[in-house]
């Protein structure tokens, strides 16, 4: 059976940087029926509606789904806002297709060692941010602001089959990876953090193979700056996951190399999930070729890994992208003195010559 797979190009660079990991997942000899729908800015001009009912229903009933980026100053202005891109399209997408584990992956390439902010020798790291993505701060109730705006309410919420689920698929990395996991909380002042380190330490009692600690969060942001190299999976709630992912991600220092998934459960043999770059969907150099294809390239090589247990793929594309920089061909973004110059296609083209 080949794997369905729902790809949504968005807006901006998303249908160029997608064009790319098609065509590497094309190559990889993989069996592949890819259904193409409408998402953020461009479904909104041809629907009205940023997140069409057509495109959730291919979603649901697709193995997995390869997304681009949506937005873009044309539909910055839309009003209501739950019909701008982001909030209309990417809120409710995670939601509806209850994808909880968001995972992502920062690595130091040799390559482009020195485009990181760190000094070199202490910039080498491969870790992976697991961010459960559907709870805690940003989703919990009551949210509000007092009648005469002098004060508002966030409420950070967890209840133990969140914390279970996504330490599970944690652990799960964990063991796929450098068998290492530090669980990342505030536990010395938060509530829910305390329940967030029980539930951690109940899973860790039936993953005896996984080298277990925790961390503060504070500690963490420090720890990943001085030295990240000591870090494999970093487990870790909603709010604290998007800070630190991004943290992690800029030390490797280049925003086009970046990739992600947001699993949910599994679907029969296949972790459903969403596979998208890091980046958003650069209107500034949309339409030129001159957008980095890596980031998607690599997400398209995650699905191989996460949602279709196909690690031997995934090994052959995050090699081919190695071996593209290692011989010196550069997108504009990371473009430097003595590398050749080449378009977001012959990228692509690239790594695709790559594969083995
Ligand atoms: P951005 O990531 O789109 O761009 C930031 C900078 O990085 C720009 O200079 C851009 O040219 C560059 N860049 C990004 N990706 C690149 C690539 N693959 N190759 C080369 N250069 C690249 O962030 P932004 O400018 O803040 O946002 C632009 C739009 O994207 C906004 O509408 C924003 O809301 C949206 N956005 C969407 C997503 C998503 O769909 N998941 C994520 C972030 C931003």
């Amino acid at each position: 059976m080949p794997h369905k797979v729902a790809v949504l190009p968005g807006d901006g660079i998303g249908p160029e940087v997608i064009d790319e990991a098609v065509k590497v997942l094309r190559a990889s000899g993989g069996a592949f029926e890819f259904e193409y729908a409408l998402l953020g800015g461009a479904a909104y001009d041809e629907t009205g509606h940023p997140l069409p009912a057509a495109t959730l229903d291919l979603c649901k009933a697709s193995d997995a789904i390869l997304m681009g980026a949506v937005g873009g100053p044309k539909w910055d202005r839309i009003e209501p806002v739950t019909l701008r891109p982001e909030i209309g399209a990417l809120l409710p997408l995670r939601r509806e297709l209850n994808l909880y584990a968001n995972l992502r992956p920062a690595k130091t390439l040799r390559a482009l060692v020195h485009a990181s902010p760190l000094k070199e020798g202490r910039n080498m790291m491969d870790l992976v941010v697991v961010r459960e993505l559907t709870g805690g701060i940003y989703f919990g109730q009551p949210r509000h602001r007092a009648a005469d705006g002098s004060s508002a309410v966030d409420s950070c919420v967890y209840h133990r089959y969140e914390v279970e689920r996504i330490a599970e698929r944690a652990f799960a990395i964990a063991k796929a990876r450098g068998h290492k996991l530090v669980s990342v909380d505030k536990a010395n002042v938060l509530e829910t953090s305390r329940l967030w380190r029980e539930v951690v330490d109940e899973v860790a009692a039936k993953n005896p193979g996984v080298s277990t600690s925790h961390m503060l969060v504070d500690n963490c942001a420090m720890q990943l700056i001085r030295d990240p190299g000591q870090f494999d999976v970093i487990l870790t709630e909603n709010m604290f996951g998007d800070i630190l992912s991004d943290e992690a991600s800029m030390i490797t220092g280049s925003l086009g190399l970046l990739p992600s998934a947001s699993l949910s459960d599994a679907k029969g043999d296949a972790v459903f999930g969403l596979y998208e770059p890091v980046h958003g969907s650069a209107p500034d150099i949309a339409g030129q070729g001159r957008a980095n294809p890596l980031a998607a390239i690599l997400s398209a090589a995650m699905m191989m890994r996460y949602s279709f247990g196909d690690g031997e793929t995934a090994d052959r594309v995050e090699a081919a992208v190695e071996a593209a920089l290692s011989e010196g061909l550069r997108t504009a973004d990371i473009f430097e003195k003595d590398t050749r110059l080449v378009s977001t296609s012959e990228m692509g083209d690239a790594v695709v010559a790559k594969m083995v």
